[in-house]
This record gives structure tokens, C-alpha cells and sequence, in this order.
């Protein structure tokens, strides 16, 4: 093994049991948190130790990048991988993402849900399992950031087109860019509260019980106010890039 792959897996395994002790200390069961590796910052071949060391989610934020990193694991025979779409989703790419992607956690609009539920029910064989997705919600407000604000909530989630082919699953988010460590948790609290209010407002059938939320910086205390995936890019790569 060489350096880089070497490093990668101690900095999976490091980031790991960091998972674990953030859910332990807050009365959470390790194995109820996803933890999404962000390759964007690197190339198809450093996919490979993370793999290797156990990962099996992975996201990207371009729509490009997830569908040239999934061809290329896919070519190595490697079929058990989940790619998960984070960034903005352009409608004119949904027909060569679909193929590829096991959840879309940036749906950031009533009209690429709806656009998504069209070329789904065209592509596939209704039998098919519904594809996931989160809701993006802009808890911090900047302008920046794509998403609902959390004042939209209430009124996007009960008038959520009817949906076959998509299931939304949970919501989200990405902290302020300022505040740090106390502003983060104050974000991460208000997307969980803001989930449980939209609960009674959600259509049969929708239950929204994944937070996604937590980055290298702040995964932790996201953990610690209840995420369920954590989306992870830098930290795995440190000392490589
Ligand atoms: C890049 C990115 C991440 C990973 O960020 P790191 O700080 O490198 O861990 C997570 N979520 C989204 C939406 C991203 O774009």
C-alpha cells in the first residue's frame, strides 16, 4: 500500500470512531448514523482505499462527478456503492443521474421534484422501489445557499406534489459559514425542530426522519443534534490533497 492509501484509511478510521463516541455520548446508536464520504476534492482513484476500508456511501456535489466516479467503481466490479447526490441538481441532467444515484439529498424546489417524479415514471418500471431525497432546507439564510428557507417549510412540505416514483425521506442542510462551533449547533437544532414541526403538516406517507447535516468542521455536534447522515469530505483527505 502507498502513503496515500495508507493515510486515506486512517483518516476514515479516525473520522469513524469519532462518529461513534459523538452518538455514545449523546445516547445514540452508532449504526443509525450514515456517514456520506465527499469525494469532490479528489479523483476516482482515491475512492478506492475508502471502499477498501468499509465505506459504502459516497457523495459528490456535481452531477458529472457522481456519474464518472460511479462508472468508473462500477468497472471494477465493485456493486454495492451508494452515491448520493448533495449539490444543485440541473433539470437537464435528472435523466443521466437517475441511473446511478442511490439518494438525492439537494431537492431544492417544487418544480425538480416534480421533474424528477416525470423522468423517473418514463425511465423505469414501475415496480421499482421509490428513489429517496431529502428537502434542502437554507437554515442559514444565505443567499449563497439553494434551498427552502425555514419559513417555506410548512407550506412547500403540505403542498409536496404527489409522488410515486420520488419518496422524500428527511431534510438537508449545511450550517452558517460564520459562528462556528455554537452558531453550527444552533443551525443543526433548528433543522431538527423545524422537522418536527412539519411532521403533522406532511402528506400520508412522508415522514422525514433523515437529518442530514454535519460537515468535516461540524459533525459532531451535528451528531450530537441528532443527524442521521453526515456528509464528510475534507477530514477523510487530510494529508493527501
Ligand atoms: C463539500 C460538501 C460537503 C463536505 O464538506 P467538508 O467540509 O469537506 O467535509 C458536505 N456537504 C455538501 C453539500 C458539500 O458541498
Amino acid at each position: 500500500m502507498n502513503h496515500v492509501t495508507v493515510r486515506i484509511k486512517q483518516n476514515f478510521e479516525h473520522v469513524r470512531q469519532r462518529i461513534e463516541a459523538a452518538a455514545t455520548r449523546s445516547d445514540r446508536d452508532p449504526r443509525a448514523i450514515t456517514l456520506v464520504a465527499v469525494t469532490k476534492y479528489v479523483s476516482h482513484e482515491l475512492v478506492l482505499p475508502l471502499i477498501d476500508a468499509g465505506c459504502r456511501d459516497f457523495g459528490e456535489s456535481r452531477p458529472q462527478q457522481l456519474w464518472e466516479k460511479a462508472a468508473f467503481v462500477q468497472q471494477r466490479g465493485i456493486t454495492d456503492v451508494r452515491w448520493h447526490l448533495i449539490g444543485h441538481l440541473q433539470r437537464n441532467k435528472i435523466a443521466k443521474t437517475i441511473p446511478w444515484v442511490h439518494m438525492i439529498q439537494s431537492i431544492d424546489s417544487d418544480r425538480l421534484l416534480t421533474a424528477l417524479e416525470l423522468e423517473i415514471s418514463d425511465a423505469v418500471p414501475a415496480s421499482l422501489a421509490p428513489l429517496p431525497v431529502l428537502l434542502e432546507v437554507n437554515i442559514s439564510r444565505e443567499a449563497a445557499k439553494h434551498g427552502w428557507s425555514a419559513e417555506q417549510m410548512p407550506q412547500a412540505v403540505s403542498h409536496l406534489p404527489t409522488l410515486h416514483h420520488v419518496q422524500p425521506v428527511g431534510l438537508m442542510a449545511m450550517a452558517s459559514v460564520v459562528g462556528g462551533e455554537a452558531q453550527a449547533r444552533l443551525d443543526f437544532r433548528r433543522l431538527r425542530e423545524l422537522r418536527d414541526q412539519l411532521l403533522p403538516v406532511c402528506p400520508p406517507g412522508v415522514v422525514l426522519a433523515e437529518l442530514s447535516m454535519g460537515m468535516s468542521g461540524d459533525y459532531e455536534v451535528a451528531i450530537e443534534e441528532g443527524a442521521t447522515i453526515v456528509r464528510i469530505g475534507s477530514s477523510l483527505f487530510e494529508g493527501v490533497t
